[in-house]
């Protein structure tokens, strides 16, 4: 029996009516990275980097991201790994950049606005992962992109450090880049960032808060934040639908993809991937072996059908979405 549960783990992620969907992990080190491929990851779907970087009095140098991004590669062992590059500021500060006090972090200078108030650290960062990709399938993704001209601005950073790189004489491959769709305006436009992004990843844990309006960490209007409000799934399926319309990959990550009342929604949307805890992989895999993805595309439809998230939710409730 652990044979027939060890072989379940390490396949690939199916429906019932064979619907591929992949199960990658979320990480934070190297040791999150072991530990997901052990628990049947099919590969790291985001990698929060931010975590190297906040709680110490200075950042980790090149040659030390260096070393770490090549583990993550070592140990995903060919599988694809999606490294993001900090994101910093909101709930995330970091002491040594010292910059002013904001009224509203989650408004402020954030993810990619924060990467021209700090560039050499963040050209650091695009050094070791150009390194690190000579040691496998590496993607890399930019956080709360909200403008095309953000992608253009890193891409020239790439090039020129590429530039050094060669220069110098040191190893280096290119990687894919892609951003992640975590604010509204981004997803509403996703095709005016086609020809810059080579994929995408739905940030479901910001596309929720700004969406609909609530500080996610914020326990007074906690009951605002829902994944069951219509409007998101409006909103995911249109993304979905237009992503792989421009021929782009997309996957999902945050909190919504480990959340098991809404993976028959998720299969419905037709997602690449989604990208969840190590510990969710192996119940997530069983689970989805279980369902039609027919019948979850029809559920999605009458959920971006519904009028609010009660309705919603006595859909998911009542929904016969398995294989009988
Ligand atoms: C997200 O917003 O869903 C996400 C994955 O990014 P983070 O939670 O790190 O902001
Ligand atoms: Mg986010």
């Amino acid at each position: 029996y652990r044979q027939q549960l060890q072989q379940q783990n390490h396949s690939a992620g199916y429906s019932a009516d064979r619907q591929r969907l992949e199960i990658a992990a979320n990480i934070t080190s190297v040791a999150d990275a072991v530990a997901a491929f052990q628990a049947g990851a099919e590969g790291i779907g985001l990698f929060r980097t931010e975590m190297l970087f906040i709680g110490q009095d200075t950042p980790p140098n090149e040659e030390t991201q260096y070393q770490i991004y090549r583990a993550v590669l070592q140990a995903a062992d060919g599988k694809p790994v999606i490294i993001r590059t900090f994101d910093m500021g909101g709930d995330k500060p970091a002491s040594y950049l010292t910059l002013p006090p904001e009224l509203n972090p989650f408004l402020g200078l954030r993810g990619i606005r924060l990467y021209p108030h700090c560039e050499s650290l963040f050209r650091s960062q695009l050094r070791a992962l150009l390194r690190a990709a000579c040691h496998g399938p590496l993607k890399v993704m930019l956080p709360m992109v909200s403008q095309p001209e953000e992608l253009h601005w890193v891409r020239q950073r790439i090039d020129e450090e590429i530039a050094e790189l060669r220069a110098a004489q040191q190893p280096y491959a290119v990687f894919a880049l892609g951003m992640m769709l975590e604010i509204p305006a981004a997803a509403l436009q996703l095709e005016a960032f086609c020809p810059q992004a080579d994929f995408f990843s739905i940030g479901s844990n910001d596309l929720t808060q700004y969406l609909l309006a609530v500080d996610r960490n914020n326990p007074r209007v906690a009951h605002y934040y829902h994944y069951a409000h219509p409007a998101l799934w409006l909103l995911l399926q249109q993304i979905v639908t237009q992503a792989h319309q421009h021929g782009r990959w997309i996957g999902l990550c945050g909190e919504l993809g480990g959340d098991p009342r809404f993976l028959p929604l998720l299969l419905g949307l037709g997602l690449d991937e989604i990208s969840l805890s190590a510990r969710q992989i192996s119940g997530h895999k069983s689970a989805l072996l279980q369902l039609h993805a027919g019948r979850c595309r029809q559920l999605l439809r009458q959920v971006c059908d519904a009028d609010s998230r009660e309705q919603v939710l006595t859909l998911l409730a009542a929904a016969e979405v398995s294989e009988p």
